[in-house]
């Protein structure tokens, strides 16, 4: 490329600009594979990265070639700190296509620039290509930036308070630790995809529409910011503050969003499927019936949890089917909130199942238990009572009877949540204990007939009046025209304890259903 003497030569795919803007271990790597050779033996010569089609999109085809300002390079281009926005607007440089002077121009390439520290308070660089600028400890407030192109540009500390960022590409960006601020700017369709933005201030700002994929917003401060119809897919925001931020309609599928304080913020209609909202605080959180939380939380369905804590999965899950029951039932959907409850109550039962395992593996906790009674009844015998008493609690909290109580009352009523079951498990109590008590024989207090299934009454009759005396002897009714005879009065004690039991806790059931 031939640049005309007296003009800047920067070439945006020059291999120092690439150097340093690309100064990832993996990028470098990438490069270094791109190129076939060591790093430091490439040349500066454009044609070692033609092979790189990322690369290309940098602009192979152009040349800066404004007026020289210093060490061979243009005020955009040159290597000076804090540059004022007069000599940088001076040196813009319309389209040579067009007679359109600066700064009506549109698409201008300022490929590579280099502004840390300079003053761009409200410039006009809408629709303009920035890609792979330095812009560290810049201040762009009330910049005009519209559909600029920003991608692989270098932030960090970065001031864009009330800058106009709609629709403009901002990918692939990485941001050093100093907060950039976007308090109030326009970021409407603006794309952040892959992008990483720490410990960033967005509060006030308007997201709408705009895309996040992937993208690194963690510890970021998006207070009052209005982010409707967002893309949100896989985005990492964890820590971040969202109080009273508004999110309607956008997509925070598999966002990770652990430890943000989601006070108050609006998510109707949104997607939060999958996402990691572990140890956020969701108390006023606005949901409405199109909001999607999904049926399972991601800590159920994953197997590894990439999350870098040490919790395990199942004990993330118990602690959001908690929350979503108590932010659904705020939010008056009391369906989903029992949905939820039983997801919760149902990884619980899982939870125990595996620890129960675990135990069965792990015998340390038997000599325990025995040295445990060893040093109680070597004590004073006031403390055998105690210490028999502490024994049992051991017993019964057994990670293997809890499993066991989870799973009878997961089976009986579906932990409490289902009238249906009660009722089935008792028409089949009745019925059993119908077709049982003519084997022993039921007795007409009247009468001397014994029914049983040897007598000559036929077995239809058999089964009604058999059934009829099951029923009443499950409801504790007791006419006292049957009694039975035999071990039939065994039984006839049991049905009527389990009758009454079984009553007791359909009504219990009943009013907990009634109380969501
Ligand atoms: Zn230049």
């Amino acid at each position: 490329m031939e640049t005309p003497d007296g003009k800047c030569g920067f070439s945006p795919a020059s291999f120092e600009m690439l150097r340093e803007n690309f100064n990832d271990e993996v990028e470098t790597d990438r490069l270094r594979e791109a190129v076939g050779k060591d790093i430091n033996e490439v040349s500066s010569n454009w044609a070692d990265f033609k092979s790189l089609t990322d690369l290309d999109e940098l602009g192979a085809e152009y040349t800066c070639c404004r007026d020289i300002w210093k060490n061979g390079r243009c005020v955009w281009h040159a290597r000076e700190n804090g540059k004022d926005r007069m000599f940088l607007h001076r040196a813009r440089q319309p389209p040579k296509d067009t007679k359109v002077r600066a700064p009506q121009h549109r698409f201008e390439r300022l490929d590579g620039v280099y502004l840390k520290g300079a003053d761009l308070r409200g410039i006009h660089l809408s629709n303009c290509t920035l890609t792979g600028a330095w812009l560290q400890d810049a201040d762009l407030s009330d910049s005009d930036l519209h559909g600029a192109d920003l991608s692989n540009t270098l932030w960090g500390g970065v001031s864009a308070r009330n800058a106009n960022l709609g629709n403009a590409s901002l990918t692939n960006i990485r941001a050093g630790s100093d907060e950039n601020d976007f308090s109030d700017a326009y970021l409407v369709g603006a794309d952040f995809s892959d992008s990483r933005f720490p410990h960033s201030n967005f509060s006030g700002a308007t997201l709408t529409g705009a895309k996040m994929q992937n993208a690194n917003i963690s510890d970021c401060d998006f207070s009052e910011a209005s982010v409707g119809g967002a893309n949100l897919v896989c985005s990492l925001m964890n820590s971040s503050d969202l109080t009273d931020a508004d999110f309607p309609n956008s997509d925070l599928t598999e966002a990770s969003l652990e430890g943000c304080n989601l006070t108050r913020a609006d998510f109707r209609d949104a997607c939060l499927k999958d996402s990691k909202l572990y140890k956020a605080t969701l108390a006023g959180m606005n949901i409405n019936r199109s909001t999607e939380l999904g049926n399972k939380c991601y800590y159920e369905t994953t197997q590894n949890d990439t999350t870098a804590d040490d919790t395990p999965p199942l004990e993330k899950a118990v602690w959001i089917y908690h929350a979503y029951r108590e932010l659904t039932r705020e939010n008056g959907f009391p369906s989903e909130a029992r949905h939820f409850y039983i997801r919760e109550k149902d990884v619980l039962r899982q939870r125990t199942w595996q620890r129960t395992l675990l135990y069965q593996g792990c015998h340390s906790y038997v000599p325990e238990c025995i040295q445990r009674i060893g040093s109680r009844v070597a004590s004073i015998p006031s403390k055998i009572l105690r210490g028999l008493y502490g024994f049992s609690r051991r017993i019964i909290n057994l990670p293997l009877y809890k499993s066991l109580s989870y799973e009878i009352s997961r089976r009986s009523t579906r932990y409490g949540e289902s009238p249906w079951r009660v009722v089935t498990i008792s028409i089949l109590f009745i019925i059993v204990s119908a077709i049982l008590y003519p084997l022993s024989g039921i007795q007409r207090s009247q009468g001397t007939s014994t029914i049983t299934y040897s007598s000559d009454m036929p077995i239809t009759q058999v089964m009604v009046e058999s059934l009829y005396f099951s029923s009443v002897t499950f409801t504790t009714l007791s006419y006292g025209n049957f009694q039975p005879v035999g071990w039939g009065r065994g039984l006839a004690m049991i049905e009527s304890f389990t009758g009454a039991l079984l009553m007791a806790l359909l009504v219990f059931v009943l009013a907990r259903r009634a109380t969501w």
